[in-house]
């Protein structure tokens, strides 16, 4: 048995991003960006208004309080999206809303809670404001030729927003990794037909698509392969070349059947693991060596709670990675505490407990066994928000300190 780590360094090492791809900016978000943003104009563009009122100059409201106030003559109105051409003189202000452009003269704008509008376009002025008050200045948010954002960084939603605003409508981007998902099995059904006898219905191809979704991949459904090494061979070889990863469940273990091993030991450059951890000790890397491109394939095991599990800890960081993601990736790592214990024998092997989260009035993370751990019992598994790590030896008691991986929100 190897180490976890030895086995992830190794799987994460042999998988790169993917070339970048130009996208429009509407379908960027959540990807890795692949360019460095310039802003090429200012941000705002020009100056302006920061709340509904009216623009002065300074001295005219120089003196104006809730007990004198100060009478101006309505020069004008300006809205957002209005030019503007109009000019604030002594003795006069402009109504002006949130966002529409500084008049030529103005030097402030007074809120409008602080004015009252009279008869016969006049405005009453009860507060007297500083030079430049509720006026935002052109460039204040991104300066024309200002440095935005470094490739490599992440395009959240408000990331899209700032692109938008300096007008960068497409990006170069590492695009989503589109990868195949199949399950093998003789004994796997999906079509809804009555099972017979050794049938079992599948279910690990609807987890993993979903759980390739998740990270924000393309999944394409490759349904389910028989233990055929022909029809496995050319799903496969398919799926090489048209995808630019693999996943596939079962058929990795020990058993006699294992076709799995048989064609990917023939057809790709591959490691087989047995890995430290439970559940999902077998595990199976390789990558399949087509003209120019290298297809990483990933073999899980078909215990649908290992293939989960080992879906998280050695496919996930590594398909995050060749979207261009940067270390940590894969399941965030945070401390937790255990309200019940996490009890287990020595066996030479971390475990990876299956545990409820939610966040305690102490402001900590909170966990306890979802119940079944079984590698074979996804029920229990499908309500577990976390991976709790349980280092060899004989558990965690409750009350103290353990090791999480976040599976999901703790909804
Ligand atoms: P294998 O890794 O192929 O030896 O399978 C290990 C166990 O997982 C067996 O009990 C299989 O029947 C089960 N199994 C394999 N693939 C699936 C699947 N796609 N859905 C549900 N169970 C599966
Ligand atoms: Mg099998």
């Amino acid at each position: 048995m190897i180490p976890l780590d030895e086995a992830r360094t190794r799987v994460v090492g042999a998988c790169s991003p993917l070339a970048p791809r130009r996208v429009r900016l509407g379908d960027a978000t959540s990807l890795v960006l692949a360019q460095d943003v310039t802003a090429p104009e200012d941000v705002p563009p020009f100056a302006n208004s920061a709340v509904d009122g009216y623009a002065v100059t300074v001295s005219d409201v120089a003196s104006a309080s809730r007990e004198h106030p100060v009478i101006l003559e309505v020069a004008g109105e300006i809205a957002a999206g209005d030019r503007g051409d109009v000019e604030v003189r002594p003795g006069t202000a402009v109504r002006i809303m949130t966002g529409a452009p500084i008049p030529a003269g103005a030097e402030a704008v007074v809120m409008v809670e602080d004015t009252t509008r009279l008869d016969g376009d006049c405005v009453e002025i009860r507060a007297t404001v500083p030079a430049g008050s509720a006026i935002r200045a052109a460039g204040e948010d991104l300066r024309a030729g200002q440095f935005v954002v470094a490739a490599g960084t992440r395009i959240r939603p408000a990331l899209a927003g700032v692109l938008a605003s300096v007008n960068a409508l497409e990006v170069e981007v590492i695009p989503p990794v589109r990868v195949a998902v199949m399950s093998t099995g003789d004994e796997l059904v999906d079509d809804g037909s009555p099972l017979q006898r050794g049938q079992i219905r599948e279910s690990n191809r609807t987890m993993l698509l979903g759980l390739v979704r998740s990270i924000g991949a393309e999944a394409i459904d490759l349904g389910i392969v028989r233990d055929d090494e022909a029809a496995l061979e050319s799903v496969l070889e398919r799926a090489a070349g048209t995808c630019d990863a693999i996943v596939t469940s079962g058929g990795v273990s020990m058993g006699d059947y294992d076709v799995v091993k048989a064609v990917l030991g023939r057809i790709a450059e591959m490691t087989w693991m047995q890995i430290a951890i439970k559940p999902a000790k077998p595990f199976a890397f390789g990558m399949m060596h087509r003209g120019q491109r290298s297809v990483p394939v990933f073999g899980l095991p078909g215990n649908p709670v290992s293939s989960l599990v080992s879906f998280h800890l050695l496919a996930r960081p590594a398909l995050e990675i060749m979207m261009g993601r940067s270390e940590p990736c894969g399941a965030p790592q945070v401390i937790a505490v255990a309200d019940e214990d996490l009890s287990r024998r020595p066996d030479g092997k971390v475990h990876f407990q299956r545990v409820r989260a939610r966040y305690g009035t102490d402001g900590r993370i909170h966990v306890a066994s979802v119940g079944a751990q079984g590698s074979h019992q996804l029920a229990a598994t499908a309500l577990a928000h976390a991976l709790a790590i349980v280092p060899d030896g004989e558990g965690i008691r409750a009350g103290s300190d353990v090791t999480v991986l976040l599976l999901d929100d703790l909804t």
